[in-house]
């Protein structure tokens, strides 16, 4: 195999396909499919992945490639097929996709180095200072770049490009004694008397056993300075190596073991057909549908075990928010050491270093949000995927896939089961489970027989027309000052999402916007500012309203803090937490913020999203919702499903252990169905409910979606842009398909761009996907040139 077919790292469509290069003599055998080499490419020089080595090409003149950038494959003939799939399924540019499979660590930096050729004459020698290469930024610094640039010119040297990982292995020292013991007693014997410092270190090791360790950790173990070790060196009785050091971010935390639970008998029913699967190693969906506490995380610790028993390996998804060091803790505490997790709240080189203990096979299971879908196991014994219903698992930029199919997909190659897991599962999946495309598994029961909390539905308008002004009802405020009295916990969870703090005029109604996007600004009373969360525009909070100069003008909305400032005020003993972006955004405070509450130093956590899930501590007895339906008018057809999901998240949280718990949920709307069923935990009826509401409007599971958006600064050429793809996609799908379109997005302006957009509602239309890649086709070399964007996004999650 001479001849290494390139996909190139240049993300614009014309590239999209594999490019031939000669293999140097000199990387013969070295260079594989799945790695990333240099090559050039027109007149520059860039990266590459090797898709696959071929003898002969039909192309005349072939170019060489430069050299490889990996000693290893970076990825594995299953994860570049994959890689092809996903491609195509998401209307994306492979490079992209492959670069989504691997650590951020990797996607690598250039840098420019000049190389001189071996037989190159004296005066560059002196130019480089009888060094082979020197760095493109210290020739530039010692204005060597003209002498140089003629070197390069007479083919003397030579420009290398290669790429700087910006996460280095890191290294430690480590020694280890490698003489026997009797002859360190002999030792010991013949060091002489001032030797002291010897004598203690040999001493240590001799009493203690010492086997391998960390330099630094010896010198302090036995109290003795590093020098001693390095006179023990030199004499030959410790060795010294460098070894690679991961930097585990769990290292610091001993979880206690635990064992497989007898199951239960639902259990055992829905860990049958698992089982089966795992042994006839035939692929199968599951769907665990189970409410909260209903045992279906023993369930995937023990179906893990099984596969690891089988010699193969497991992928357990979490949703990102959900990956607490709870969740971590029962895989560990099952798994130990056989675990490597995977989030973005890990440093790059944390992930870098997570990821390449799974490469090297050195554990057996991970545990991850949305991209560990992608860990290059080769010997997949099962797939996971805990609160499948979450979107988090749909990726929101290039390319948008959804982790769900990645994961079907990798089931369908290694031949083994992907369990899906909620308690409210996503419509699509509980719709595929009736047709018996996913295997439906049911878990009915809380562990214990512990009943669902009761739920209180609140009518915020009632408390309004009672003369209540604050944002807890009366029943609500009761409750807490009760829990307070009990010493037990209480969570007041505030959905923020689409109705945060924004500023009104009581008199004529104006609410300030941001001049750059159509969205209104959010009032930050920690720095007194309006801020907006689109394009990050700051203002200062007026005085007086901009329209009619009335002085009425107040911020409406709750924020977490103006709920956080209105506890303390109303319940100065109380000791709250707070846990939103604003507490979260340093490194572990996550972490942090919930061992406090869980060590019970405080009363009442107070947070967003955040807590919705993964908490389970027994003294919370109290929840509460401050507002149930801010979410329930977004222009989102899944507005309802989300709002019922989350609401069943959170009145999960309550009384899962000895002590009972209830739910509050206050709420503008409460003879909406959503909020209705979630307070009764009705999932089958609003299931059904929500599914006839699907029909109706033509939605997912009834129909696919495939949502058009076209951005642009000047708003005449979105719309004329939008109008043209309109029309393209109508002459290319079947009377069948809906297209709604051109019309403005629902936030029609972002950052000073206007966002207009065409969606299709399909069931099958063979020829949209190549009738929606020549789009991007034609689109693309325009979109670089005057900043028009064109994204395209296939069973969109995000529908702003
Ligand atoms: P889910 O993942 O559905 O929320 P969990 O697996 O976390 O449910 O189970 C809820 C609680 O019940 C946990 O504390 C768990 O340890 C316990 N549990 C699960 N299965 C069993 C079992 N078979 N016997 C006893 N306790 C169990
Ligand atoms: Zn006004
Ligand atoms: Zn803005």
């Amino acid at each position: 195999m001479t001849i290494a077919q390139v996909i190139v790292d240049v993300p614009s469509l014309g590239t999209d396909k594999v490019f031939d290069y000669r293999i140097p003599k000199k990387w013969d055998g070295m260079i594989q499919p799945g790695m990333r080499v240099a090559v050039p490419f027109g007149p520059r020089s860039i990266q590459g992945f090797v898709i696959r080595l071929i003898d002969h090409t039909d192309i005349g003149k072939i170019k060489d490639i430069i050299q490889p950038l990996d000693l290893t494959p970076v990825l594995n003939e299953e994860l570049l097929q994959l890689g092809d799939w996903m491609a195509r399924e998401t209307i994306s540019y492979k490079v992209s996709v492959f670069h989504a499979m691997l650590p951020v660590a990797m996607k690598a930096k250039y840098e420019k180095m000049i190389r001189k050729k071996d037989d190159a004459p004296l005066l560059l020698e002196e130019l480089l200072k009888n060094k082979q290469e020197i760095s493109w930024k210290e020739a530039e610094k010692r204005n060597l770049l003209p002498a140089l640039y003629k070197e390069i010119q007479s083919g003397n040297a030579e420009v290398i490009y290669f790429v700087k990982d910006r996460a280095r292995k890191k290294l430690k020292r480590v020694v280890e004694p490698i003489v026997r013991k009797d002859e360190m007693e002999e030792m010991l014997q013949a060091l002489p008397s001032n030797a002291f410092n010897q004598k203690k270190l040999v001493y240590h090791l001799l009493k203690s056993n010492q086997g391998m360790i960390e330099a630094a950790d010896l010198a302090k173990k036995a109290e003795v300075p590093a020098s001693t070790i390095k006179a023990l060196i030199k004499k030959g009785v410790l060795s010294e190596h460098m070894v690679e050091e991961y930097r585990d971010p769990y290292e610091h935390k001993n979880f206690e073991r635990t064992s497989p639970l007898p199951l239960t008998k639902e259990q055992q029913a829905a860990m049958k057909p698992i089982l089966h699967s795992i042994e006839h190693q035939s692929h199968e969906t599951f769907l665990l549908y189970g409410v909260t506490g209903s045992g279906k995380t023993e369930v995937y610790l023990q179906a893990i075990q099984e596969v690891i028993k089988q010699g193969k390996e497991a992928i357990v998804l979490v949703p990102e928010i959900a990956l607490t060091p709870q969740m971590v803790e029962r895989f560990k505490g099952r798994f130990g050491s056989d675990v490597a997790v995977l989030h973005s709240r890990l440093s790059i080189g944390e992930q870098y270093d997570e990821w390449r203990k799974i490469q090297k096979k050195e554990v057996k299971v991970v545990v991850g949000a949305r991209s560990a879908v992608f860990a290059p196991f080769e010997h997949l014994g099962i797939i996971i995927i805990d609160e499948e219903h979450e979107s988090s698992y749909k990726q929101e930029e290039i390319p948008r896939y959804h982790a769900r199919e990645v994961a079907i997909k990798r089931g369908e190659y290694h031949r083994c089961p992907v369990i899906l897991g909620s308690a409210t599962p996503s419509l699509e999946s509980f719709a595929r489970a009736q047709k018996g495309v996913y295997h439906l598994l049911t878990l009915s029961k809380r562990m214990n027989d512990r009943g669902m909390p009761p739920v209180s539905v609140v009518d915020m308008r009632e408390e309004l027309r009672g003369g209540n002004r604050s944002m807890f009802s009366t029943e609500l405020f009761e409750k807490i000052k009760d829990r307070l009295q009990k010493e037990e916990q209480t969570v007041l969870f505030l959905n923020r999402r689409g109705h945060s703090t924004f500023i009104m005029c009581r008199d004529c109604g104006y609410v300030m916007q941001c001049p750059h996007c159509d969205i209104s600004m959010t009032y930050h009373r920690s720095s007194s500012e309006m801020k907006c969360h689109y394009c990050g525009f700051q203002t200062g909070v007026p005085t007086e309203c901009p329209e009619c100069s009335s002085n009425h003008i107040r911020y409406f909305g709750m924020g977490t803090q103006k709920v956080e400032e209105e506890l303390v005020k109303l319940l100065p003993e109380a000791r709250i937490v707070r846990m939103d972006v604003d507490t979260t955004t340093r490194k572990g405070a996550h972490e942090r913020i919930l061992e406090h509450f869980q060590a019970g130093k405080a009363d009442i956590l107070l947070g967003t999203q955040m807590i919705a899930k993964g908490l389970d501590f027994p003294n919370i007895t109290l929840v509460g919702v401050l507002s149930a339906d801010t979410m329930l008018h977004l222009p989102d057809f899944r507005a309802a499903e989300k709002t019922f999901q989350l609401l069943t998240q959170v009145s999960g949280r309550a009384g899962r252990h000895e002590l009972l718990g209830e739910v509050v949920v206050q709420t503008y709307t409460p003879e909406h169905y959503s909020i209705q069923l979630a307070a009764m935990q009705d999932y089958q009826r609003f299931y059904n409910e929500e599914m006839s509401m699907r029909k109706i409007g033509s939605y997912p599971p009834f129909y696919y979606l495939a949502l058009v958006t076209v951005i642009h600064e000047d708003l005449l050429q979105a719309v004329t842009v939008t109008e043209k793809i309109s029309n393209f996609l109508k002459s290319n799908v079947s009377r069948e398909a809906i297209l709604l379109g051109p019309v403005a997005s629902p936030i029609p302006k972002i950052n000073n761009r206007y966002r207009y957009q065409c969606l299709i509602k399909y069931k099958r239309e063979p020829n949209l996907f190549s009738a929606l890649r020549k789009i991007l086709e034609h689109y693309n070399p325009q979109a670089s040139r005057d900043g028009l964007s064109i994204t395209i996004d296939i069973n969109p999650y995000n529908m702003m």
